[in-house]
């Protein structure tokens, strides 16, 4: 969250007329904030658009693109991140004030100035973009947390789930082929009971990274329990999910993870399994042709891939990877 909260705040002080921008800009700068200075509305759009503004104070009687006219456009610029907007108008003029609250404006202050209400509006104003940023930040972990894993960073069971059902979905209505993988770490536990929890951790990072790598964009990775992972695999055919878990399979196994300086050889066993075939017809029916195929790798020795076939399993790798 430490991100969203500025050193020293930017403050963008737009004002055709220069007597004014160096009393606003002399005055901000002397009370912590950095200014910066745009002469006319295209400028201050210019400015903000290239980011890091926290608020700006705008002269409402310009010529060119006038204050109002500015104002709107800042507007719609800035609807997702909250850049306050303060007009600078003239004690007379009404209208333009009131129109500029009507636009989106945030506040507004009176020429000629009165120092303290200047500088407490735009305390105001900064402390209210700060608590919009800090909301902000909390509700972008938020999500992110509600679909991902903590120890891996890769998606969660929950997500998974959801996801999945997407895309066996679409997979059914377009007639396209979904393959799925389900990986396990062979001995798992053995390795956390001589190395301990920490290092086990470290090694369930790492190979989450791995198979993170070994994947296209598109491809879906997930933690699906303690130290097995879901791989989700759109539009592929059968050749092409061999492909992957190959590849997915030679990631973990050819170098040994390093663990502070230690290196830990790791495998992993690998059940693929495919839509549509003759015994999967249901995205529970497809996960569990790939735990089924998993089953068989671990009961064949480990370190290997299976894939499930509606009457066998037709591609077992035998060798491990070449250290
Ligand atoms: P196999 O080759 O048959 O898969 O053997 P295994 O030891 O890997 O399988 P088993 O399912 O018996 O053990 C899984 C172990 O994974 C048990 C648990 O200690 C470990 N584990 C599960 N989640 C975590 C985790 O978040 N962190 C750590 N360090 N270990 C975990
Ligand atoms: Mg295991
Ligand atoms: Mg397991």
């Amino acid at each position: 969250m430490t991100e969203a909260t500025p050193a020293r705040p930017l403050i963008l002080v737009v004002d055709d007329d220069r007597v004014t921008r160096e009393f606003v800009g002399g005055l901000l700068r002397g009370n912590g904030y950095t200014v910066e200075i745009a002469e006319h509305g295209q400028a201050a759009v210019d400015r903000l658009a290239r980011g890091g503004v926290d608020l700006i104070l705008l002269d409402i009687i310009m010529p060119g693109l006038s204050g109002v006219d500015t104002c709107r456009l800042l507007k719609t610029m800035t609807q997702e991140a909250f850049v306050p907007v303060m007009l600078v108008t003239a004690k007379s003029d009404l209208d333009s004030r009131v129109e500029g609250l009507r636009i989106g404006a945030d506040d507004y202050v009176c020429k000629p100035f009165d120092e303290r209400e200047l500088l407490a509006r735009v305390s105001n104003m900064l402390r209210l973009k700060q608590m919009h940023d800090d909301v902000t930040t909390a509700k972008a972990r938020l999500e992110k947390l509600a679909v991902q894993d903590e120890l891996t960073g890769l998606y969660n069971y929950r997500y998974l789930h959801t996801r999945l059902n997407e895309e066996f979905k679409r997979a059914e209505r377009y007639r396209d082929p979904l393959a799925c993988a389900m990986i396990d770490i062979d001995h798992f536990k053995g390795f956390n009971d001589s190395f301990g929890h920490h290092v086990g951790d470290r090694v369930l990072a790492e190979v989450a990274s791995r198979l993170r790598k070994a994947v296209r964009e598109i491809d879906v990775v997930a933690r699906y329990g303690g130290e097995e992972f879901l791989l989700v695999l759109p539009s592929t055919h059968f050749t092409g999910a061999l492909t992957v878990a190959d590849r997915v399979w030679r990631s973990v196994g050819t170098d040994p993870v390093m663990v502070d300086g230690q290196a830990y050889p790791v495998t992993i066993s690998v059940g693929v399994a495919l839509y549509p075939s003759r015994d999967v017809k249901s995205k529970d029916q497809l996960i569990k042709a790939a735990d089924r195929a998993l089953y068989q790798a671990k009961d064949d020795g480990r370190d290997r891939i299976c894939v499930f076939q509606h009457q066998g399993y037709i591609y077992r790798p035998a060798s491990p990877p070449e250290a």
